[in-house]
């Protein structure tokens, strides 16, 4: 029996670990929860969600609703969790992270192919003779393990900072100023609350929000900010507008208090199925604790809310992909047995993009221990497209990437209206993956 060591039991190595086990291959996954902990992890289970409960949108005709048919289609384990696990979030795909760590763990150690082994890994087990390594360790990728990298990469590894949103309990909010209501969507009950500002009130908190005091000062540079997380403080210093154009804008809401669209508006989204605490949308943050109480609590509705999770800074560890990785994440360097690298630390970003290159590893790692071919993933789809970025060696100063229509090889004709444009892309990705199915089927990798 073929065997393949998995170090980190996040989302894209606990997917890899389920893809190989059910092909057959005994799979040891290790993870130094709760032996080890990270800054942000609390839990000791697999797959743990760090921050929003979002797996982003479901529209086919968006990249993240591109990414989800594709996960679908390629059978990702970790994808059917987030369904059975979902929560009330409008048009995107947002899961109750207990029960969705909860269903993964029960997962893996159901399987009989995998061995899950609590423990922090320094360096690959080579001796062991694995016939192939995938590390998944992720963004906080633990030091020790950061320098063999680094040291076997021949690169420095990147660190910055990161921040995520807080969480208040949802009774200690006052829903007679908050309202429910869903953007574009005013006659529907609604998923999110939203806080109004009038204008006064906005800007009072504005100015509150660029003087607060802040951790992490000395360390904190702006062009190492993870963009898609930028801190709500940030955007804020941007101009007094710009939160308001951001993370607060008001476009698609109406306020029953007055029947008008408010100056800029928070929205808070349910963190779990019984809707007992919110997170605030968009404010990821590195303001003090005391701070985020004071800085906060201005929001209207959010007079006397309780924290359940500040918004804190996190280090975020990827390699840099292009170069060092081929198109199926595997590190380009002679090694004793053939390593790949999936997540967050070969450079991807996000939930989705994390489980999806676990399964694209798993299948590569699978292709390649049983002396198949592997089909190459078409550019044209949502996470074709990322990795022919993400692995081009012609990238200059690689950032981990969402997939994005930014990133997609052009359409054959200029469609100069956005959503007809954005569904061309969805429609052209799909009929290419569809291909790229049939091909795994017939190379019995599917
Ligand atoms: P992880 O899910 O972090 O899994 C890695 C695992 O490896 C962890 O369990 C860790 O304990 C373990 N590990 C680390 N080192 C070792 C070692 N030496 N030995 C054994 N085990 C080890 N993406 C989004 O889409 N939405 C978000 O809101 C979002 N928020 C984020 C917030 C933060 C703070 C960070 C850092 C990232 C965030 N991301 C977010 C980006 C990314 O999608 C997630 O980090 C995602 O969890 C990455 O998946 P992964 O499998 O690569 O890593």
């Amino acid at each position: 029996m073929k065997t393949v060591d998995i170090i980190g039991a996040g989302l894209a190595g606990t997917e890899a670990a389920l893809q190989l086990a059910d092909r057959g291959v005994r799979v040891r996954l290790f993870e130094m929860r709760p032996a080890v902990g990270t800054p942000v992890h609390t839990g000791a289970g697999c797959a743990e969600l760090v921050c929003s409960n979002s797996f982003k949108s479901m529209k086919p005709e968006s990249a993240a609703g591109m990414l989800k048919h594709e996960l679908s289609l390629l059978g990702s384990r970790l994808y059917a969790c987030a369904l059975a696990s979902k929560v009330d979030a409008g048009g995107a795909l947002a899961v109750d992270r207990e029960a969705f760590s909860r269903r993964a763990t029960q997962h893996v150690d159901a399987h009989p192919n995998i061995e899950r082994i609590v423990g922090e890994v320094r360096e690959p087990d080579y001796e062991r003779a694995p016939d192939a390594v995938i590390i998944a360790s992720g963004p906080l990728t633990s030091d020790a393990l950061a320098q063999w990298i680094s040291g076997i990469a021949g690169a420095d590894n990147l660190a910055f900072f990161d921040a995520a949103a807080p969480i208040v309990a949802a009774d200690s909010l006052d829903e007679s100023i908050l309202f429910r209501q869903s953007r574009y969507e005013k006659d529907a009950p609604g998923d999110y609350l939203n806080a109004p500002f009038s204008r006064d009130s906005y800007e009072a908190f504005i100015d509150a929000l660029v003087s607060a005091q802040r951790v992490i000062m000395k360390e904190f540079e702006t062009k190492d900010l993870f963009q898609a997380c930028q801190p709500i403080e940030e955007i804020a210093r941007k101009g007094i507008d710009a939160p308001r154009f951001g993370p607060l804008k008001p476009v698609g809401l109406a306020d029953p208090a007055t029947g008008k669209r408010p100056w800029a508006a928070v929205q808070l989204r349910a963190e779990n199925a019984e809707k007992s605490a919110y997170n605030l949308v968009g404010f990821q943050t590195n303001l003090t604790f005391s701070e985020q109480r004071r800085v906060f609590r201005m929001i209207p509705g959010l007079e006397h809310a309780e924290f359940s999770r500040f918004g804190v800074m996190h280090r975020n560890t990827f390699v840099s992909a292009p170069g060092l990785l081929d198109r199926n994440l595997r590190l380009m360097r002679s090694l004793p047995s053939p390593t790949f690298i999936a997540g967050q630390l070969a450079g991807t970003e996000g939930y989705c993009e994390a489980i999806m290159s676990g399964v694209h590893v798993a299948l590569s790692v699978f292709a390649l221990i049983e002396g198949r071919a592997m089909p190459s993933i078409p550019s044209a789809s949502s996470f074709g497209a990322l990795l022919r970025y993400a692995t081009d060696p012609a990238t200059i100063d690689y950032q981990p990437m969402h997939v994005n229509f930014g990133i997609m090889p052009p359409l054959p004709e200029r469609v100069g209206n956005k959503r007809l444009r954005y569904a061309a892309y969805a429609a052209r990705g799909a009929a290419a993956f569809e291909s790229y199915v049939a091909e795994l089927k017939a190379a019995g990798l599917l």
